[in-house]
């Protein structure tokens, strides 16, 4: 199976698109997203000709931390995945239905492991400056995030929240103009061990960008990451997970590439079971 973080991974807005050579050699562009009537996120044409042949092939789940309304707007090429990971991995979505079960068993997590989000939420009301705080935002009542002005924002104050908030047992993630705190418990390769252990894959790949990914990437079997975002700017690397190169939306076309490599090749993964096509989950 194969489990992947979606903005900045697979997906680009056009700021993040990194489109470095000649316009006249830019690749064409396929809109995957519309937000408010304007198109907002992309992928190369070849990333979504891969991506259709690699969700026809195995089982591919998006996995993100965007809310199920926000994972909606997205229509990515291929059959619609059977499962989704989505409020990083606080909703399995089931043919697009949130699962309860599944609802019920992170409560419980985080209930017992974490300071609550109201604690967290009132610090970060209290401690952000107008200045350059933009919006303030919960996400299916699991997790906290700031839309800021980042050219104003001190690089201080997300060290501190950072610091403060491991303490409450919780993690902050910087990505583009978004601050997220989100519960250490609430994980996506969680998430996608349960869709694991529904599925019965043995094999599972996984590619993502951000500190929220390097659980995912870790519990993977291999793992591939695009050469900007949180991960390769802290310089964080693992054996089993490559480092890619390709920065923007040409990182998504290589790690879609990658993933149809590997799917192919299942006795490649780090933990290959006896006679494994399991990729296929
Ligand atoms: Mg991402």
């Amino acid at each position: 199976m194969v489990a992947s973080d979606l903005d900045r991974t697979l997906i680009y807005s056009a700021p993040a698109l990194g489109l470095t050579m000649p316009d006249a050699e830019a690749p064409r562009l396929l809109c995957v997203e519309t937000y408010e009537h304007k198109p907002l996120s992309y992928m190369t044409e070849t990333a979504a000709g891969l991506l259709a042949e690699l969700a026809g092939r195995t089982t591919f789940v998006p996995t993100t931390t965007r809310t199920a309304e926000q994972y909606r707007r997205i229509h990515l090429p291929g059959p619609a995945p059977e499962f989704a990971i989505c409020a990083n991995g606080g909703r399995l979505l089931v043919h697009g239905e949130p699962d309860p079960d599944w609802q019920r068993t992170v409560a419980e997590r985080l209930a017992s492991q974490c300071a609550p989000l109201d604690e967290v939420r009132a610090h970060l009301v209290r401690t952000a400056d107008p200045a350059w705080l933009l919006k303030e935002r919960v996400a299916e009542d699991l997790f906290a995030y700031l839309v800021v002005e980042r050219p104003l924002l001190p690089g201080t104050w997300v060290r501190d929240l950072t610091g403060w908030a491991g303490e409450r047992g919780w993690t902050v993630s910087l990505q583009g103009r978004k601050i997220y705190a989100v519960p250490g418990p609430l994980t996506k390769s969680a998430a996608v061990a349960e869709v694991a252990r529904r599925t019965g894959a043995s094999v599972v790949l996984a590619a993502g960008d951000s500190l929220l990914d390097a659980d995912l990437l870790l519990a993977a079997d291999r793992g591939w990451r695009p050469g900007h975002g949180e991960l390769a700017d802290s310089g964080w690397h693992a054996p089993h997970v490559t480092a890619l190169d390709e920065r923007g939306v040409a990182a998504g076309e290589e790690i879609t590439r990658a993933f149809l490599r590997a799917a192919a090749d299942p006795g490649d993964g780090r933990t290959p079971a006896p006679g494994a096509a399991a990729v296929g989950g």
